[in-house]
């Protein structure tokens, strides 16, 4: 039964009584409803030990203004998801300018801060009607050396710096220009990126972006020096985007781009932000109007990881040892091994736009020149340079690819952008003029089928912990320096290298899709893409509550895509697949072929 909310008085003086008692004395607050005027604080979830990890969980409701929200902002999906990540930002900036945090031990006696990246993700943390607003947030309740409530310290969180907190968010709503500035950029994204395959595009980048950053590790954009990128007449587009209308801009178009320059010439920064264009940014951050097709996928060398039953024989066969690279099973691949079984994946997964740079890359899978194939006949890779047109003609797989030491892939390329000082140039015409190595043809075509199917019993998330002697049935949660590493029952699943991945709470997302998956398709048998395809829709769909059951604690978590949902369930060491036969003559229609099969059984 819902409690009666009671005044914020009375939230007070229980904590004033509870101070000195048992630290587990806080649970007493669980569901309890308290009133402020102008807010309300809802406790909804209670830690047991100060400073533990996750932290507890309150709401915040408020009414935003007898007005409602102003600017349209929630108009439509993208305006909300903006207005959710803007009412996220400014609680965010209220507990930076307000809260004293680590009041007690173990950093207890905090508003467990958030870290937002300048990519705006669709969350679960911010609910809200034309009137009124909820936002979950984490709060580390404070305790004391012996394990005890400090109440007093808890009051003054509730009281002081809660209105604080709120003070700064209903000014941000207040500031209406700023909010719907924030709704405008975030809906040109989405719907220009919608709109991209209209234009004949699969990546666009706007004039005038800003595109390094602070530094290596910093999503801030770089201030002093910075150039502004502008695109060479020959590759220039103007789009129309809804709120900020004409603009022109870089347009890659698909097929084989390639991208060269001197080292140093911002190659590599003009990839990254195509990767991460995949989602809106926010304004000031430089980035906010490249746009890339939604679909696209990074892909590196990965040595070391685990690679289960993949056919990857389109690029590597005849292994030494006979291994089986239609069925390729390792638990440590090697980097041509593991860049061809990323590919492979991707495209499994619907990846549209591959993204390379070959700082990333194996260089043995990217080329292989012309004296190395006489010298070595029996070398087993096909390079990624024999099937690039491939992968866009039978596939429709477009590639963008940096180079800066090589000639090979300016023979294929449609278009090729030269970086220099920073800025793009067009090189295509220049390169027809040159005489260019041509790939060799490949023996036999590129087959894209996923043969494996996903076993019932996978994805355990217990956890066996020796040290205590005991097991915990569910451990599921990002290393906490480590944020694309996620802890997975007894696995640790890696996910550095999908880094697309870029906010934990999709890492999260991951690892809880994942357990999803573990409970509710139990004996529907699809392939690791399938499985990923399906996971994806319900969270389109359904949001990311329908991976939760309903005593499961709260958990806020951010969309990934469906690529790096296929890219963990692919990457999990634990994972049982098992292979079905192949179909004949079946030349792309991998999923069609699972869902086939998965019908007639
Ligand atoms: P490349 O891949 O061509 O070797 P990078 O993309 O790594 O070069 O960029 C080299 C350096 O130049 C980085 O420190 C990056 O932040 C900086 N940089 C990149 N683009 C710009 C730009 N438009 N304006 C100023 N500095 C830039
Ligand atoms: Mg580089």
């Amino acid at each position: 039964m819902p409690d009666t909310p009671q005044p914020m008085r009375e939230l007070f003086d229980r904590l004033k009584a509870l101070d000195g008692r048992p630290f587990n004395s806080y649970k007493r607050l669980l569901d309890k409803t308290f009133y402020h005027d102008r807010y309300h604080i809802r406790f909804v979830h209670i830690q047991g030990s100060p400073g533990a990890f996750p932290a507890s969980v309150c709401h915040l409701g408020f009414k935003i203004a007898e007005r409602g929200l102003a600017g349209g902002c929630l108009e439509n999906m993208p305006r909300k998801m903006a207005t959710a990540d803007y009412l996220l930002r400014a609680f965010r900036a209220g507990v930076i300018a307000h809260a004293r945090q680590n009041r007690g031990v173990q950093g207890s006696g905090s508003f467990q801060p958030l870290s937002l990246p300048p990519q705006v993700l669709k969350r679960n943390r911010v609910r809200f009607n034309q009137t009124d607003v909820q936002i979950a947030f984490h709060i580390s309740l404070p305790g004391s050396h012996d394990n005890r409530v400090l109440g007093r310290q808890a009051a003054c969180m509730f009281s002081r710096e809660m209105t604080g907190i709120v003070d700064t968010l209903q000014a941000s709503v207040a500031r209406i220009a700023q909010l719907k500035k924030h709704c405008d950029v975030i809906e040109d994204m989405l719907v220009l990126q919608n709109r991209l395959t209209r234009y004949g595009l699969v990546a666009f980048v706007g004039d005038g972006a800003i595109l390094p950053r602070q530094s290596g590790i910093s999503q801030d954009p770089l201030k002093a020096g910075a150039v502004a990128f502008y695109a060479p007449d020959q590759m220039a587009v103007n789009v129309v985007f809804p709120n900020a209308g004409r603009v022109r801009g870089l347009g890659i178009r698909p097929g084989v781009n390639v991208l060269i320059g001197g080292g140093f010439h911002g190659k590599s920064t003009l990839l990254d932000a195509l990767v991460k264009g995949v989602y809106p940014h926010i304004p000031g951050d430089g980035r906010e109007q490249v746009v890339t097709h939604p679909d696209a996928a990074f892909v590196c060398a990965e040595a070391g990881r685990a690679v289960n039953g993949l056919d990857i024989s389109g690029f590597i066969d005849n292994l030494p040892g006979g291994v089986d690279t239609k069925r390729f099973w390792t638990t440590n691949a090697s980097g041509s091994t593991s860049e061809a079984a990323a590919i492979i994946e991707a495209v499994l997964a619907g990846a549209k736009l591959l993204l390379i740079d070959e700082d990333s890359s194996a260089t043995n899978f990217l080329i292989k020149d012309q004296h190395l194939r006489q010298l070595i006949p029996e070398d087993t890779i096909t390079p990624l340079f024999d099937r690039v047109r491939e992968l866009d003609r039978r596939f429709g797989v477009s590639t963008l690819i940096v180079v800066g030491g090589s000639s090979e892939y300016l023979g294929v390329a449609e278009q090729v952008i030269a970086m220099r000082d920073y800025l793009p140039v067009c090189m295509t015409d220049q390169v027809r003029q040159l005489a260019l190595p041509e790939p060799n043809r490949p023996a036999t075509p590129l087959m894209m089928q996923d043969q494996r199917r996903v076993l019932a019993d996978n994805f355990d998330p217990s956890y066996r912990a020796q040290r205590l002697g005991k097991t915990i049935a569910v451990r599921i949660k990002p290393l906490r320096l480590q944020a694309r590493v996620l802890e997975y029952g007894n696995d640790q699943l890696d996910l550095t290298k999908l880094i697309a991945l870029v906010d934990p709470d999709q890492v999260l997302a991951v690892g809880y899709a994942l357990f999803h998956a573990g409970r509710r398709f139990k004996d529907a048998w699809l392939s690791p893409s399938d499985l990923a395809g399906t996971l994806y829709e319900q969270i389109e769909k359904k949001g990311l509550e329908s991976l939760f059951q309903p005593d499961d604690s709260p958990l806020f978590l951010a969309c990934p895509r469906r690529l790096e949902l296929a890219g963990a369930i692919n990457r999990l060491r634990s994972l049982r697949v098992e292979i079905v036969k192949a179909q004949k003559n079946c030349r792309s229609c991998c999923h069609l072929e699972s869902r086939n099969f998965h019908h007639n059984r």
